[in-house]
């Protein structure tokens, strides 16, 4: 998430301690705070803070619990945890270390340590977003790859399941591809999946959306609260970016210019479904495209029956 400043969630009972850290950080950070567990672990959950500074004493919810807590969550996993504690002893240091903390602060705190430790975590972080994105990207089209795909679905799946909201998947597949190679060339078929990849993203408008090359001339999407209603508009828009390039396929018996048939599946995911079962209905939707006549878009919704088993 792109911010001004990194953020930082400072975890304390006592309030001179969150008082004091907040002073240390405020200048470089942008610093919340929580005085307890269930408190930290929803913030850091709504705010996916860049770090968590995790006092380790605290009554109730201690800071081991919190960060083992944090580390079974996948939407707070990668979270950098850093524990502040009065008992520098090995043993605890090893604790925290094992339940995935990255580093300790002594109290009492000093300034430029806290100051420097903190900035040496969050460049490590940096850099593992930096590779993360990289190795989310397709190398031929510069769009999001299959992997990022996968990781996105699963994430969009079971939020969209807590929220019970709807979801849309998209198959995308072009008409006749093999015949425009063979036309055209292989490099230019290449040309034709990085235009077609950027024009569709491109049409994607909302920013929890993506698009994604899944493989070969294939492209699947993806649209969170996102119901049948609202995937025939973004279907269309979807067809309607790849007919505009008008990109010449003279030997395509659908149009003189490539198109793509578009299979859409919508749901309401609860806990008697797969995801695996919304991609394989927008697979026959897809199927039902290519069957139809091609150049076109259908969408399947699947039964809330399906919900209620
Ligand atoms: P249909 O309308 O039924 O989808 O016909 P099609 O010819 O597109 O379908 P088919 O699956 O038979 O062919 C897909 C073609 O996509 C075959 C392959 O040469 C081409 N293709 C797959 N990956 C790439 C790629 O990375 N670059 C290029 N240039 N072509 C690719
Ligand atoms: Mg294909
Ligand atoms: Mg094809």
């Amino acid at each position: 998430m792109a911010r001004d400043k990194e953020l930082i969630l400072v975890v304390d009972d006592s309030p001179t301690n969150l008082a004091i850290l907040n002073v240390v950080l405020r200048e470089a950070y942008q610093v919340i705070a929580a005085n307890n567990g269930a408190d930290a672990l929803s913030l850091a959950a709504s705010e996916e803070p860049d770090l968590i500074i995790l006092d380790i004493m605290m009554p109730g919810m201690d800071g081991y619990e919190i960060c083992d807590r944090l580390k079974a969550n996948p939407f707070t996993r990668d979270i950098p945890v850093m524990f502040v504690t009065a008992m520098d002893q090995e043993r605890q240091e090893a604790k925290g270390l094992a339940l995935g903390a990255v580093d300790y602060i002594a109290k009492p705190v000093s300034p430029p340590i806290v100051l420097a430790r903190v900035r040496n975590q969050l460049e490590l972080k940096r850099q593992r977003d930096y590779l993360r994105r990289l190795s989310a990207i397709d190398g031929l089209t510069g769009i999001a790859n299959r992997r990022a795909f996968e990781e996105d679905f699963d994430r969009e799946w079971r939020r969209a399941m807590r929220l019970k909201n709807s979801i849309a998947l998209f198959l995308t597949d072009i008409d006749h591809f093999k015949t425009y190679n063979d036309a055209y060339g292989y490099l230019a078929g290449d040309d034709c999946l990085r235009i077609l990849g950027q024009a569709m993203t491109k049409a994607i408008l909302r920013p929890g959306d993506l698009l994604a090359r899944y493989s070969g001339e294939e492209f699947v999407g993806l649209m969170p609260d996102t119901d049948a209603t609202g995937a025939a508009i973004v279907g269309e828009r979807l067809l309607n970016a790849v007919r505009a390039l008008s990109l010449p396929h003279a030997h395509s018996g659908v149009a003189p210019i490539v198109t793509v048939s578009i299979g859409a599946a919508t749901c309401r995911p609860s806990v008697q479904m797969d995801r695996a079962s919304l991609f394989k209905l927008a697979g026959d939707a897809l199927y039902a495209a290519k069957k139809g006549g091609r150049n076109q878009l259908r969408i399947f919704e699947m039964p809330e029956a399906a919900n209620a088993i």
